[in-house]
């Protein structure tokens, strides 16, 4: 027997029509290359949304075709995530970071009709446009007094686009399956990959996110994604502040900028600021050199890279920030886990509450996750036990777009590999120990390079670090610790060996230390060590 109750499919067309009407009033706080300083509320970004809709008929763009943006956080790019997937189209966010052939490739890939672009991406797109076979309109953020001269044909203000629209438009009845938007991950190996989120998958996601171990967001927020809108729909903050009615700030092109992050912060009284480790050690460093302060910030979500405990230390101890790892990827909407408290937790030790709070933290309802041996065997939650992580849930992909048939990522019963390497301890907290490709194989035993990483950065005079398999005769592979070392200081290599001691077993203590100036970066702000592995290649171990 069927329940006698409403189907109305979940779009986040009615996510935007019940912020529309209750939280109509909330601001939008942003920071655009023409402005310092924008502010509108909801409404105002529906009520632009609808003319842009309106733009998108007027362009030819038809229903379930592909509409590219190039774009930094802001409130233009908040009316892209709306006003094209509510009409029925797709948003393709691109990550201006990737190199230009994946770019090319992209962009071809997806057959993206218009591109809206942020004004510094200027000498990128006339770079690329030749190449770009589906293109057929491109289209500047900004107002039409601010068009810089170019020779790209069909290139247009966004603002003047908009003006010649009315602000009535009737959003389309969508299937809660019908794609909203695409993001490609940035292929570390091979081609990016194209996942495509669905209304349903956006919004059940946002109202996970939510939920008070989740994220924890409410009205009463002011939320400043640092983690950007072209990288998995900036953690689903465009969606689940709208559902809540949580006031956004928007950093636009100044998103590792730690002095402004620190005036955001403190002008509109952000509560929750979400970002990768880097942005964060940005904002530590600008605060000790500054003097300044955070006062309005109760808590960071760290995701996307392991958090190194020395911010999260840095975070609660000086500042009164209360940091909350979390876990995730492209495929996954992101959300997999994330870090908080359980009951019973407070009569832990404080080394005893740190070692928790490393870990990337425990399910959310909507996806599980399982760890299994390289035989596909489940292995028990006991923390020790390493494993292949997968997942499976409302959020997660079944596929690539424009790939038939299985990825290679899905197993028959529909887990998906995340390609993480973890380990899961009976109060269900998920740690990371690699990538399945990081993972260092010394003498038939895995090291966990990541722990050896969070180890290095506690170190003062390490700013950032990698540790990567070397090969070795005896032992297969042996770990290498390659350091950015902290400005002004020339760390002492044994000094850095010994700093290990009696911190992890003897073996896994790296044999060597390699002081670099900097080091590679994937297109996501991640180390690269796929560009370290290469560099590294012809490297033998001392002992
Ligand atoms: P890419 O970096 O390839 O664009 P994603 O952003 O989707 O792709 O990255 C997802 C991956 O980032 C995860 O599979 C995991 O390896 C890593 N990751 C995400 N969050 C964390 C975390 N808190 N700790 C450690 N690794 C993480």
């Amino acid at each position: 027997m069927r329940g006698k109750m409403m189907t109305t499919p979940l779009t986040i067309t009615e996510i935007m029509r019940f912020a529309d009407r209750h939280h109509g009033r909330t601001e939008v706080v942003s920071i655009t290359a023409d402005q310092p300083l924008h502010r509108c509320t909801f409404n105002d970004v529906f009520r632009r949304a609808r003319q842009l809709a309106n733009a998108l008929s007027r362009l030819g763009i038809a229903p379930g075709e592909r509409v590219a943006s190039l774009a930094w956080n802001d409130y233009r790019h908040l009316e892209l995530y709306y006003g094209v997937a509510c009409a029925g189209r797709v948003l393709h966010t691109v990550n201006p970071r990737l190199f230009a052939e994946q770019l090319v490739y992209i962009i071809n890939h997806a057959e993206d009709r218009v591109l809206f672009f942020d004004v510094a991406f200027l000498p990128l797109v006339e770079a690329l446009a030749d190449k770009l076979s589906t293109v057929d309109a491109y289209v500047i953020l900004t107002p039409a007094d601010k068009l810089p001269g170019s020779s790209l044909s069909a290139l247009q203000s966004y603002e003047s686009l908009l003006e010649a629209e009315t602000d009535e438009y009737q959003w389309p009845v969508l299937d809660e399956n019908d794609a909203n938007l695409l993001c490609y991950t940035s292929g570390t190996t091979g081609n990016p990959k194209g996942v495509l989120y669905s209304h349903r998958s956006t919004v059940l996601h946002a109202y996970a996110s939510c939920m008070p171990d989740a994220m924890r967001l409410s009205q009463q927020d002011t939320v400043l994604p640092v983690v950007p809108m072209f990288h998995v729909n900036a953690w689903g903050t465009p969606y689940a502040c709208a559902m809540i009615g949580a006031k956004m700030v928007l950093p636009g092109p100044k998103m590792a900028d730690g002095e402004t992050l620190q005036r955001l912060i403190e002008q509109e009284e952000v509560t929750i600021a979400l970002g990768v480790p880097t942005v964060w050690l940005a904002l530590l460093a600008y605060l000790r050199d500054s003097g300044k302060t955070v006062p309005s910030l109760e808590r960071t979500v760290v995701g996307g890279a392991a958090c190194p405990p020395s911010v999260m230390e840095e975070f609660e101890q000086k500042h009164g920030v209360r940091t909350h790892h979390a876990w995730g990827m492209t495929e996954m909407s992101p959300l997999g886990t994330v870090n908080s408290p359980l009951r019973g937790m407070e009569s832990l030790s404080a080394a005893e509450k740190d070692a928790v709070r490393l870990k990337q933290g425990r399910g959310i309802f909507g996806v599980d996750m399982k760890i299994v041996g390289d035989d596909g065997e489940e292995l028990p939650w006991d923390g020790e036990a390493f494993g292949n992580l997968k997942v499976k849930g409302w959020w997660v992909c079944d596929g690539y777009f424009g790939e038939d048939g299985n990825s290679g990522a899905h197993d028959e019963d529909g887990w998906f590999a995340t390609g993480d390497v973890a380990t899961i301890d009976p109060l269900g907290f998920m740690q990371i120990t690699d990538r399945t490709k990081d993972v260092i194989k010394s003498g038939g035993e895995w090291i966990s390079s990541i722990e050896l990483e969070n180890l290095a950065v506690a170190h003062p005079d390490v700013a950032e670090a990698a540790v990567i398999g070397i090969s070795h005769e005896k032992w297969t592979e042996r770990p290498l610790l390659i350091v950015v070392p902290e400005e002004g200081t020339s760390p002492d290599k044994a000094e850095l060996v010994a700093w290990f001691k009696g911190k992890v077993a003897d073996w896994w203590i790296p044999d060597d230390v390699v002081l670099v100036d900097e080091l590679p970066h994937t297109a996501t702000g991640k180390i690269s060590k796929v560009m370290l592995r290469k560099q590294f290649a012809d490297y033998s171990s001392q002992s």
